[in-house]
């Protein structure tokens, strides 16, 4: 099920090579901004946008190849990893998905072709609503052609990197989604915190922010259905980055575990460490396993991924991340523990994973849910 094709093979090689070559060096120094640098040469190499329509200059893959991408560039440098499954997976691809022609036009180009600062952010979480979406406060109100948006978003990623942010507010019907740029008057930022990671992540309001109708993403019930479906693909880019920091921390263990040297022979030499080691690959190798299944599993379909297979494969990522960092950094010993290195860095990042792009609990609850609906799926 799992056989790559030869365009498959060379994507992830070629861009394997690259990141080797280009970012390794300083893939661990980055402190929280975005790596500037390894974007603009994904862009340069046709690696950014991968799966954009060729118009906005993507390249007209599917969101599995995206997902690939996001790992092998992931496996040596998380940071630029982390960058690529935001833009490419989840504010830029809800533009894509849902907006206007001019919409696609003016967001996915300069984000496409690696200009700074032209990342789409994602606007959900309120200090009110976090799990709880539904009870978010932000509403969007009808006046002309226009909408007035009042509320207050938090948590969000990529603000100082955006230009705009795909925004989800209520409309007097229900819940939707529409395009805010930053530059807007009336967005005031509260405050930029610095999360474990040292990435930034914005508190902001709107105050009587115009927004014109054009740039409504979705609306009304089945539209929201469209963006919910949407989230899956998100989710999906999460397991992939999750994935990704997973194999980076496992090459870095096996590496270390072959030269450090304790009772005269090589730490991996022990079964205790080639044990860490084998659990490390078979959880893994599950995971990459539930994120290509649900991905192949939708592209056959021609939809976006199933609500169990992608909370499956979210929950066990966000778990599995954890563990396997944790134990790359045992592996290491005092050494990884250290501030500025890269087991430490990334256990601090991976952390992120269970509360991002919902909750361990969440993903727990969604799958309750449609097992009580559906029933254990059939795998064939
Ligand atoms: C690294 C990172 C990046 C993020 N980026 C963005 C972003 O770009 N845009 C954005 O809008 N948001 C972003 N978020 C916010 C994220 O979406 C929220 O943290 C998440 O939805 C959880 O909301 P909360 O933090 O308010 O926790 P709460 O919802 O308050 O939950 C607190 C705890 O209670 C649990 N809980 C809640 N409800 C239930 C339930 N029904 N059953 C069992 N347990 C429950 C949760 O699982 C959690 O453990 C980001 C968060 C992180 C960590």
């Amino acid at each position: 099920m799992f056989n790559l094709s030869n365009e498959q093979e060379m994507l992830v090689s070629s861009l394997e090579e690259l990141a080797e070559r280009e970012f390794a060096d300083d893939a661990f120094e980055w402190n929280g901004e975005v790596p500037w640098d390894n974007i603009a040469t994904l862009a340069e190499h046709g690696f950014l946008g991968i799966n954009f329509p060729m118009e906005y200059g993507g390249g007209g893959m599917t969101e599995f190849d995206a997902m690939l991408s996001v790992e092998a560039v992931g496996r040596v440098c998380p940071d630029t990893a982390e960058y690529l499954f935001t833009q490419q997976m989840v504010g830029p691809r809800e533009i894509e998905m849902f907006g206007t022609e001019a919409d696609k036009e003016r967001y996915l180009p300069p984000m496409i072709e690696g200009e700074k600062d032209s990342a789409v952010a994602v606007a959900i979480s309120e200090p009110e609503a976090g799990s709880d979406v539904g009870a978010m406060n932000t509403r969007a109100e009808e006046d002309g052609d226009d909408l007035i948006v009042n509320g207050e978003k938090i948590w969000v990623s990529n603000v100082p990197h955006s230009a705009a942010a795909v925004t989800w507010v209520k409309f007097p019907e229900g819940l939707g989604s529409l395009i805010i740029d930053f530059d807007a008057e009336g967005i005031e930022v509260a405050q930029h915190y610095t999360n474990m990671a040292e990435h930034t992540q914005t508190q902001f309001y709107m105050n009587d922010v115009r927004v014109p109708k054009e740039n409504v993403l979705t609306r009304g019930k089945e539209g929201f259905k469209q963006q919910l479906k949407a989230l899956n693909w998100e989710r999906m880019g999460s397991v992939t980055f999750a994935n990704s920091m997973a194999r980076c921390a496992l090459d870095k263990a096996i590496e270390y575990a072959g030269q450090r040297e304790q009772f005269d022979q090589p730490i991996g030499d022990f079964q205790g460490i080639e044990w860490k080691l084998a659990d490390m690959a078979k959880e893994l190798e599950a995971s990459r396993a539930l994120a290509y299944r649900a991905a192949i599993d939708a592209h056959n379909r021609g939809e976006a991924p199933d609500r169990l297979q992608t909370s499956l494969a979210k929950l066990y990522s966000s778990e599995m991340v954890e563990k396997v960092v944790t134990e790359a950094l045992q592996i290491h010993g005092a050494n990884g523990y250290q501030q500025g290195h890269p087991l430490e860095y990334l256990y601090r990042l991976a952390r992120g994973r269970r509360l991002a792009a919902g909750t361990d609990e969440i993903q727990k609850t969604q799958i309750a849910d449609a097992l009580k609906k559906d029933g254990v799926p059939s795998l064939l």
